[in-house]
């Protein structure tokens, strides 16, 4: 078996960089040349991982297969590279630490005294290596920017393993800004030199620098940044900013960074075959029909809460060369007296609503619910957004007019969503909910059956709620169809709408998590097939 090499990504400057993209391009780049990747997010914050992290903070909890709430990040690691996604590919400093205090206060350590230097830095070396899988190349990318306090220990131990594994094994990527200063008329190297500093001070030198800018750097400016930060000239890599992120990996590929990168560690590969990239970033570019759709949710100041969900929904518009126009609608505006729905969804092709926590904002959920299902507007609910559609139906075409879900009424008298039963003992808050990938039966002759086009499926969940069945029955006399169910048919998974309805569709768990550029998840492809009208015909 071949080694794995370590290809370690840090960032500089200013964070919001495009890190996590970089080392996902970066993985997709080398699958282009048939290596296989492993990926992998270091985070220095203390809490164990982002599950009870607020999306305000910290943008979307992306969800794996075995049930890790992770960093944001690992979902482009999956969307860009077919690299398994999971517990061990992210680990936090709360994470790496409780499981030194474990085995200290297991007595492991002999009666030693536990150090960062080098306990926390051999756990840290121990949680890399078990990240990399057996891959040809592991990538590992470091939360934060250099300079932070809290990073320290992860450079430290990232230091060592090039120590530990040879000069020939490790890779370090450096992603730094490059600032185009208009009164100047200037591009300016300064940044990317302190911060490139910054890391030699502690022992790293970067092979390859990615300077982010939003143009291509000239020669010169190349041969200056690779003088003053010790780097070949072709290792200093233009990463422009691009129309789209699917264009990233091809932008890298034309500044010769699969290249340098397999030169460096010494691999040799074939040629790289991007046509697959190539082809979606044209479908992109060149869109024939359009669709407007309205998310409405309370996250909408800070749209990385919802970033699996918005690309997942552009995935649905490659497939379909639809350009897809997204509009955020916080849900609490819908809930003000006068506020008039046809004005907000006039011009709307489509209404989502997708998942969520607390009371805040709920009914304009609900009442974005009842317009796309009275005016026929093709309607996607996820998780929160499925257990309300539950409760609008129940409330609207049901009689059951204070239907409710017990996580905002406890004491409703037709709790139609409630806590599921293995939740009603649990007090911790970090990962206690029904988490990752479960199984799910589909109905036959229904809406989920078509999109599916199979019966057995698997989705990830998050949640603590879930469909009442004591309200099965009355539900679906009145026309709601619950059509996909877990295989033991206890828990509703999926609920539609088939008659007199273009397009109403809900599901318990988050589809938006296994969608890829190169393969739109069949329900956002779908949705976004419902919802799109060719360009000129619209207004
Ligand atoms: N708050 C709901 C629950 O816990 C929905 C969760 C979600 O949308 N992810 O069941």
């Amino acid at each position: 078996m071949r080694k794995t090499k370590f290809i370690f990504v840090t960032g500089g400057v200013v964070s919001s960089l495009g890190k996590g993209l970089a080392a996902a391009a970066i993985g997709a780049l080398l699958e282009s040349r048939n290596l296989r990747v492993s990926m992998q997010k270091l985070d220095p914050y203390i809490n164990v991982d982002p599950g009870t992290m607020n999306p305000f903070q910290h943008g979307e909890v992306f969800v794996t297969d075995d049930g890790a709430e992770t960093d944001l990040d690992l979902g482009h690691y999956e969307r860009y590279t077919h690299a398994h996604v999971g517990k061990k590919s992210n680990f936090t400093t709360g994470k790496i630490y409780e499981s030194v205090i474990t085995q200290e206060r297991r007595g492991e350590y002999l009666g030693g005294t536990v150090q960062v230097i080098p306990h926390i830095t051999d756990e840290i070396k121990r949680c890399i290596k078990l990240g990399a899988d057996g891959a040809d190349v592991a990538l590992v990318e470091i939360g934060g920017t250099v300079g932070d306090i809290e990073s320290l220990p992860f450079l430290e131990a990232i230091r060592q393993c090039r120590v530990d594994m040879g000069s020939d094994n490790v890779l370090y990527i450096h992603l730094t800004l490059v600032p185009f200063i208009k009164t100047a008329d200037e591009l300016k190297t300064k940044p990317t030199q302190h911060s490139v500093k910054a890391l030699r001070e502690i022992g790293i030198q970067p092979n390859v620098l990615l300077c982010r800018t939003d143009r291509f750097l000239p020669v010169e400016l190349k041969k200056k940044i690779a003088l003053f930060c010790n780097v070949d000239e072709a290792a200093v890599i233009t990463a422009k900013d691009v129309e789209t992120i699917y264009e990233v990996p091809l932008v890298f590929h034309k500044e010769g960074l699969d290249e340098k990168i397999v030169k460096l560690l010494n691999i040799w590969t074939g040629a790289p075959n991007l046509k697959k990239w190539e082809d979606i970033v044209h479908r992109w570019k060149n869109p024939v029909k359009e669709a407007t759709i309205a998310i409405v949710g309370k996250y909408v100041y800070l749209k990385e809460a919802y970033k699996s969900l918005t690309e997942a929904l552009y995935h649905g518009g490659i497939h379909s060369r639809c350009k897809v126009h997204l509009i955020y609608i916080d849900s609490e505006e819908l809930e003000k007296d006068g506020a008039d729905l046809s004005e907000v969804f006039g011009d709307v092709d489509g209404i989502l609503v997708p998942g969520g926590f607390g009371s805040r904002g709920i009914e304009g959920k609900i009442k974005a619910i009842n317009y796309a299902r009275v005016n026929k507007l093709p309607f996607f609910g996820i998780c929160l957004g499925m257990q309300l559609a539950v409760v609008e139906y129940a409330r609207n075409t049901c009689g059951l007019r204070y239907a409710n879900s017990a996580e905002f009424n406890k004491d409703t008298e037709n709790p139609v969503i409630d806590l599921m039963l293995e939740q009603r003992e649990i007090k911790d808050k970090g990962g206690t909910m029904r988490l990752g990938a479960y199984p799910c039966t589909i109905s036959d002759g229904t809406l989920a059956r078509s999109i599916y086009g199979e019966a057995e499926i698997s989705e990830r969940h998050r949640h603590r709620y879930e469909f009442n069945n004591d309200f099965k029955d009355a539900l679906s006399e009145k026309g709601l169809v619950l059509s996909g169910t877990s295989p033991d048919g206890k828990l509703v998974e999926i609920v539609e709408l088939t008659d007199g309805h273009p397009w109403f569709f809900g599901c318990q768990f988050h589809p938006e998590f296994k969608s890829k550029p190169l393969v739109p998840h069949p329900i956002f492809r779908e949705f976004i097939k419902a919802s799109c009208k060719d360009k000129k015909a619209k207004k």
